[in-house]
């Protein structure tokens, strides 16, 4: 006798959707399972600022990791993968609308880095044109002093070649502005001794290149105008929200979900569709919080496929506050549960390999 198995999409295949679809296929027999995504490769990008600026530091199969070859311990029907981008959710019919990745777009005011992967694009092929662009740049800005934006700019005053002159802008009076003030003063004071020029408070009013000489005017809430090779935006990250009911969505354009990760469409919570990771509308957008979501999910999806629907909840309150910044190789700064990181801490936790320790576990949706 056949059993009808329960049909479930999950769109993106990086660390949520990929850990979503493992843990799903671990927990139950009964689901069928179609994964979409525009690569099919999956990006470990948090280990971007370092092999974007030091290629020869990490080999990119530390970063990239094909997406069909984590599925070999599993049955052959219980999952499809499809490389694709979804263009429209349709609730009512219950339904996505994959299409093969749009072309290109082009003129953005700044440099495009492939931090995360893009629709548009091969991202190895992103990877090595960013790579030769960020070597040949002597003169560069960075917008932006979160967590990203330092990190960068510790690896770019550390890159090989011809030296380079960096200036980072902070909008915040103190860089990494969700930090305690001991990391804040500790990173501004490292990349100073690093010969960076921080200006702050300071935004950056408009970013334009130059179609000839490929070159950046960057004007500044001060007036101030400085011509670069590059500029690079780390400003936050943008909601991709292209293919999602409005409904769905907050006024900032993040997806609203219950405790149990449901999605709320105006005020009510829909049974059979979840969010998980950087499109929810939590506001740490963080790795860490990543498998806890998707632990969340599966779990929720399992019980309701299993008919003994005992929903888990994620608060994202209780989730511990922690912050690791890599400053350059050899040090950095950060706070875990309270406690202010050591330089040499922060090495041995991410300086020395960036995290890339850890990849393999979200590609096969086995982190924790
Ligand atoms: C450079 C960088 C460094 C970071 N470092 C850290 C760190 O050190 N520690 C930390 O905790 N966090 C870090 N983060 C944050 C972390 O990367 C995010 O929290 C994480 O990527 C969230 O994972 P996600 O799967 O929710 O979303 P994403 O990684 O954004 O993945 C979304 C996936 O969905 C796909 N997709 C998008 N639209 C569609 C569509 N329409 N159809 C099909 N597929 C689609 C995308 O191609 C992608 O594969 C960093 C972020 C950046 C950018």
């Amino acid at each position: 006798m056949s059993t009808q198995l329960a049909s479930v999409v999950i769109i993106g295949a990086s660390h949520a959707g990929l850990g979503v679809t493992h843990k799903l296929l671990r927990q139950t027999t009964k689901a069928s399972i179609t994964l979409i995504n525009p690569s099919d490769e999956y990006y470990f990008n948090i280990a971007a600022p370092r092999f974007l600026v030091k290629p020869e530091s990490l080999p990119s199969s530390k970063y990239l990791f094909n997406i069909r070859d984590s599925f070999t311990e599993y049955p052959n029907d219980t999952i499809t993968f499809i490389k694709g981008l979804a263009t429209k959710i349709d609730y009512a019919k219950k339904s996505s609308h994959p299409e093969a990745p749009p072309p290109r777009p082009s003129g953005q005011g700044r440099l495009k880095l492939p931090f995360k992967t893009t629709a548009f694009e091969n991202t190895r092929d992103a990877i090595s044109a960013a790579q030769k662009t960020l070597q040949s740049a002597t003169r560069i800005v960075i917008g932006g002093g979160g967590p990203l934006g330092v990190e960068l700019t510790g690896e770019l005053a550390e890159a090989p070649g011809p030296a380079k002159t960096i200036t980072l802008i902070s909008k915040t009076e103190s860089l990494l502005p969700d930090a305690p003030t001991t990391v804040q003063r500790t990173a501004e004071s490292l990349l100073q001794r690093k010969s960076i020029e921080v200006l702050k408070p300071v935004t950056v009013r408009h970013a334009t290149q130059d179609p000839n000489t490929q070159t950046w005017t960057i004007t500044l809430s001060t007036d101030q105008t400085i011509t670069a090779d590059a500029y690079i935006s780390t400003t936050g990250t943008i909601p991709n929200n292209a293919y999602i009911p409005t409904t769905f969505l907050t006024p900032d354009g993040w997806v609203k979900v219950d405790e149990h990760l449901n999605v709320v469409d105006t005020e009510t919570s829909l049974p059979d569709i979840y969010a998980v990771g950087d499109i929810t509308y939590h506001p740490d957008r963080l790795l860490s919080r990543v498998s806890k979501q998707a632990i969340t999910v599966a779990v929720n999806i399992v019980s309701r496929i299993e008919n003994e629907y005992r929903p888990v909840r994620y608060s994202a309150d209780a989730q511990m506050k922690m912050l690791v910044v890599s400053v350059g190789r050899g040090t950095g700064t950060g706070h875990l549960a309270g406690w202010t990181l050591w330089g040499c801490l922060v090495w041995v936790f991410k300086g020395r390999d960036y995290l890339t320790y850890e990849a393999g576990k979200f590609w096969r949706g086995r982190a924790k």
